[in-house]
């Protein structure tokens, strides 16, 4: 279910310009603001000015339906993310007291940190964080500003230890639904929303909804299990009414009538919360591969929820950059001679590749669950049905990607540079990684998650709990077994037949090493995508051994793992691309349990303390997130002549923005 890629930024952080990045422009400051363990940057719209005058109004229209979106997330994340979030700007605009003082810039730290993750756990390790000014100071801001009444409720919230502790529980042993502070169930148990599930799913249905995509659970009066709909006059209706008005209006300037039919059911579809409309509208969507301009906007992914059903609220407008697409263009349409090479059992692959769309985007506005954090690959919709029938549109985000690179080189250091054995395996990443890294994502996200096929009456739930990471394991395998096929250098994507091994050493010691970076020390690795590279890396370590293909050295006392043999390791991805084929496709739930526990989820302590000193040495913010362009209308004689991109330099300032323009709930 889980079909997008962040990037990793450790990954990178070197120079990183390769054909079709283009210069960096020296009057353009990529980096804008660092604290705790996040940076924000900002990024470039390249052909927004060659878009025709209709086709700027039709991305104005979308931009603004995606903002509107923005309160729902911050609910979703919590219920109390947003009468805090109110609190906290309200101190931002009218606090008289003394701005120059420590325990002010701790509580900024507080509100900067709260807008990137949209609430009060962090965006990626799902824990509350917490102010680094004492709570009597936090009481006395908000006594200043009138808040003095909301306290007795807030305070505790905010800074309780033992309340609230994970926006989506990672608890092993406790009832994950209960323990989750996330707006998606309330006063349910796990059992009792499975069971309610149960009863509801229609397991002959070929063309199944996405039962509970768009509705929070929770009790009536009687005590039964309710559903309560996110929709124009159900929860959310104030904002979904906003998304719904902009949406329209997009539709009347619309490029094409597949566009606009799409828009129309959208709509609908908010109206009603009907999910055999949102499948509809996603055919729909899925059809418009010649339109420049194209969205994201609904109830999309289900990494926030426990149990992998509620879809967090998520805009995303972007335009295509026709000139990069050539090249996810010729994966696509050699899909079926990928599909007929991959390393798994006939049985298991697609006899028919279908539609598999891909292109490359530049961003126009992030938004939701997409804000300020953001993915560089995005592949919808998320219905395994629609996806075999209709096909799917898979982009990497060019301009996003970029950004990264550019603000990495704003930066003195880098991961490479510390963890990488010696100068040759680094010259050969800065030559070739950043390539190659781009060529990975494509693989993974044109044709990985795309490829192979359900055996018949196996449901497309069954891997549970360990369904995202496996499925990003399977997707990443493809791509790494493809990125070193002879193939990709005939289809003059690769630019020579080394390139590949870049990408190979470069996951090897992000996985089994650099990642932890993120993860808290004594912590386990929980989220998927992290999981899914600690998976591979382990286990074709320990598969390896024998054959010391991949080998840990020790140098002054600093671990690296090195790849002595690329062949084998490439060897080693197909055996565990077949594996886990091989468990989605027959539902082997037990396997992939397996698989998980035993490689993904425990890090050596000795290590992870290690990277995590090695790491805060560099002085590196491990994650990233972007704030907006602002697209503004430009009047003439009461007629809009033009939509001009307007570059914001100020975090704090969108945040506040956002707060008062799109302040819906
Ligand atoms: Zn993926």
């Amino acid at each position: 279910m889980m079909k997008t890629i962040f990037k990793v930024m450790m990954m990178t952080g070197v120079l990183a310009i390769t054909a079709g990045c283009g210069q960096k422009k020296s009057d353009f400051k990529y980096l804008l603001d660092e604290f705790a363990d996040l940076k924000v940057m900002r990024y470039q719209i390249p052909g927004w000015d060659e878009l025709t005058l209709q086709q700027k109004e039709y991305a104005y229209h979308l931009a603004e339906a995606a903002k509107w979106g923005r309160d729902i997330h911050w609910d979703q994340n919590c219920k109390w993310n947003l009468p805090i979030r109110h609190v906290v700007e309200n101190i931002l605009e009218n606090y008289k007291g003394d701005r120059e003082s420590k325990e002010f810039q701790q509580f900024v730290v507080y509100a900067k940190r709260l807008f990137f993750a949209n609430g009060i756990h962090h965006h990626y390790a799902e824990d509350k964080f917490f102010p680094e000014c004492s709570q009597a100071y936090f009481r006395s801001l908000m006594e200043a500003v009138g808040e003095g009444n909301k306290c007795t409720e807030l305070l505790p919230v905010i800074y309780d230890p033992n309340t609230l502790q994970q926006r989506r529980s990672t608890s092993t042993d406790g009832d994950i639904v209960v323990l989750s502070a996330g707006n998606f169930y309330e006063g349910v148990t796990r059992a009792e929303v499975e069971k309610y599930y149960e009863s509801i799913e229609d397991k002959t249905d070929e063309t199944p909804i996405a039962y509970g995509l768009n509705t929070k659970v929770t009790k009536d009066a009687n005590g039964n299990i309710v559903e309560i709909p996110w929709k124009i006059d159900g929860m959310y209706g104030p904002a979904i009414k906003k998304i719904c008005e902009e949406l329209k209006l997009a539709a009347a300037c619309a490029e094409n009538d597949i566009q606009k039919r799409a828009l129309g059911l959208l709509v609908k579809y908010y109206e009603t919360g009907d999910l055999r409309i949102w499948d509809e509208f996603n055919i729909e969507w899925v059809k418009d591969t010649i339109g420049t301009v194209d969205f994201i906007n609904g109830f999309i992914e289900d990494y926030n929820d426990p149990l992998g059903r509620k879809g967090a609220w998520e805009g995303y407008v972007n335009i295509k950059d026709h000139k990069a697409s050539e090249r996810s263009t010729i994966l696509s349409a050699n899909a079926q001679w990928f599909e007929d090479h991959s390393p798994v059992d006939p049985r298991f692959k697609k006899k028919e590749c279908k539609g598999i769309s891909a292109k490359v985007i530049n961003a126009v506005c992030l938004a939701g669950d997409s804000y300020p954090s953001t993915p560089i690959g995005i592949n919808l919709p998320n219905a395994d049905w629609i996806r075999k029938q209709y096909g799917s549109k898979s982009v990497t985000i060019a301009n996003i990607t970029h950004a990264y690179d550019y603000a990495a080189q704003e930066s003195p250091t880098s991961t490479l540079d510390e963890f990488a054995w010696d100068e040759a395996e680094k010259a050969f990443y800065r030559e070739w990684g950043s390539w190659a890294d781009e060529i990975h994502t494509d693989l993974h996200e044109c044709l990985g998650h795309g490829s192979g096929q359900l055996l018949p009456g196996v449901a497309t739930t069954a891997m549970g709990e360990y369904a995202s990471a496996l499925e990003e394991a399977r997707a990443d395998l493809f791509g790494l077994y493809f990125t070193a096929d002879p193939k990709m250098v005939e289809l003059g994507i690769m630019p020579n037949k080394d390139a590949y091994k870049a990408e190979y050493a470069n996951y090897i010691r992000n996985g089994l090493m650099v990642q932890f970076t993120r993860v808290e020390l004594g912590r386990p690795n929980t989220e998927a995508h992290m999981q899914n590279r600690k998976l591979i890396a382990e286990w074709c370590y320990e598969k390896g051994r024998k054959d010391n293909v991949i080998e840990k050295k020790v140098r002054d006392g600093k671990t690296y793992f090195v790849v002595n043999d690329y062949e084998k390791l490439r060897d080693l991805f197909a055996q565990l691309l077949a594996e886990i084929q091989r468990i989605k496709s027959e539902g082997d739930y037990e396997a992939g349990k397996y698989l998980i526990e035993t490689y993904a989820v425990n890090i050596d302590p000795a290590l992870h303390k290690e990277v995590k000193q090695r790491y805060e040495a560099l002085n590196l913010k491990p994650y990233g997130g972007f704030i907006n362009p602002d697209i503004v209308p430009v009047e003439k004689g009461g007629k809009i002549v033009d939509y001009q991109v307007v570059y914001n330099d100020d975090y704090l300032k969108q945040q506040l923005d956002y707060g008062r323009k799109y302040g819906a709930l």
